[in-house]
């Protein structure tokens, strides 16, 4: 069925997709900025998004002045929006993007159709498969991911495993070592392809202080059992063959989009963040639509999606108020690369007439470490040019200030040199 043959069942100002941190934080702000009709809408049984699963610090530091174990912030969230008057419908997904505003919403009621001014995309990401990373060997049930080795813990009560091994080294990796620390066990090893433990260098010793070791630069990783995970192997970063004895695997980071629903969509996705293009505003190829939260580039911490609600919101509020109910249509310039060290930028592209207000920083995945100089230059003219290291998956920012203030006539190229 399209648009056209199916009725419209309701209207709000903004309809927000997904009621984790940034769609909360984002709901919260409309609403503190005066907007009346804000309405969440989130799949789950309860509202609040992955933080609920998560069980151990740290959260709320920036945005609530104290530390909080994951389920306290999450509440603390859905209360602080439904005090503001923001409507939250749980058990409730959204199944289909239509073009000005319009979704599908199935539910346990049944399936109805919500039209809105604006709507916020904030739908978050999810792992990596055990398929997705391409892992050898048998398929033993046993092998879970942190999210939902998370939910088994602290929302199940289950102890799937007494000695297993976490696949991966981000922050959310360390996260699965203290999940385990709440069941009491200690994870036999930690597990890494690249060469380097890839969280923040300020992370390196938590595994040995935790009591796990850490084999860096493994190659050739395989799971083996049968009704069951008996081992792991791999080939170590010197080429010596290593065999560990475990009851679990625990596949972690490798985070992607949460972006099953702009795939179906008209909306412009962007290979390389996986996630909407969007301009310096957030908002998508098509203007009633705006993104904010890890749909936007797998994945920042809690705090910096919480902030990024609050600066989409002010974003939203100032864009009805210039453009009403018919949003700009005005086609951004594209921000491109043909480096191969770079993976992604956010935003992909820059509206014309535009910098208040809007992001004040490039965010930049890329595909391997770099140490070395960022160029930006349209028609020719460098625009902006610094210093840029980092590493995949790690927070890499550029200024993007210079970009939005200069009177763009062409795309922005930019260049690691
Ligand atoms: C396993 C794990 C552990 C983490 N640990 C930490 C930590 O210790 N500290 C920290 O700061 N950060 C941590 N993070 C990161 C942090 O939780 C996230 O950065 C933050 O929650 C992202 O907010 P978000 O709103 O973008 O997405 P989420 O919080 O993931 O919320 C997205 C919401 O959208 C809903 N949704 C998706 N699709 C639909 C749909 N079609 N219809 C309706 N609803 C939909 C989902 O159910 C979900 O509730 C962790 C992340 C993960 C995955």
């Amino acid at each position: 069925m399209n648009v056209e043959e199916r009725e419209i069942l309701a209207f709000c100002a903004v309809a927000i997709v997904g009621g984790g941190t940034a769609g909360l934080s984002l709901a919260t702000e409309l609403r503190h900025l005066g907007v009346g009709d804000v309405v969440v809408i989130e799949r789950e049984t309860e509202a609040g998004g992955v933080p609920r699963h998560c069980g151990h610090y740290p959260f709320g530091l920036r945005e609530y002045g104290r530390l909080m174990k994951g389920p306290d912030y999450a509440r603390r969230n859905v209360a602080e929006a439904q005090e503001a008057g923001v409507r939250v419908l749980t058990g409730t997904a959204v199944t289909g993007l239509h073009p000005g505003g319009v979704l599908d919403l199935s539910g346990n009621a049944g399936s109805a159709r919500l039209s809105a001014l604006r709507v916020v995309l904030c739908t978050g990401v999810r792992e990596a498969s055990r398929a997705q990373r391409f892992l050898g060997g048998d398929r033993p049930p046993g092998v879970v991911a942190t999210g939902t080795l998370q939910d088994m813990v602290y929302l199940k009560g289950l102890r799937p495993f007494d000695r297993p091994v976490i696949l991966g080294s981000e922050l959310v990796s360390l996260s699965a070592i203290m999940t385990c620390r709440h069941l009491g066990i200690t994870p036999l090893a930690m597990i890494e392809e690249e060469e380097r433990l890839i969280a923040r260098p300020l992370f390196r010793p938590f595994p040995a202080l935790m009591g796990v070791r850490l084999h860096t630069g493994v190659r050739d990783l395989r799971i083996h059992g049968r009704d069951r995970v008996e081992a792991v192997s791999f080939f170590d970063r010197y080429g010596g063959a290593v065999s560990l004895e475990t009851d679990g695997v625990i596949v972690s980071g490798r985070f992607r989009p949460e972006a099953a629903l702009i795939s179906d969509s008209h909306l412009e996705r962007d290979p390389g963040t996986g996630g909407p293009v969007v301009d310096q505003f957030g908002r998508c190829s098509d203007p009633s639509y705006f993104a904010a939260g890890n749909l936007l580039r797998a994945a920042e911490t809690s705090g910096w999606c919480w902030r990024e609600g609050v600066d989409t919101a002010r974003r939203i509020v100032a864009d009805i108020a210039r453009y009403g109910v018919q949003p700009a249509t005005n086609a951004p310039l594209p921000i491109q690369f043909s480096h191969p060290a770079l993976r992604f930028v956010v935003p992909q592209g820059i509206a014309p007439g535009g910098s208040q207000g809007a992001m004040v920083q490039m965010q930049l995945g890329l595909e391997r470490p770099f140490s070395g100089r960022l160029v930006a230059r349209s028609a020719g003219k460098v625009l902006w040019s610094g210093r840029l290291s980092g590493a995949p998956v790690r927070r890499v920012l550029a200024p993007l200030a210079p970009i939005l203030h200069a009177r763009l006539s062409a795309p922005v190229d930019l260049a690691l040199e």
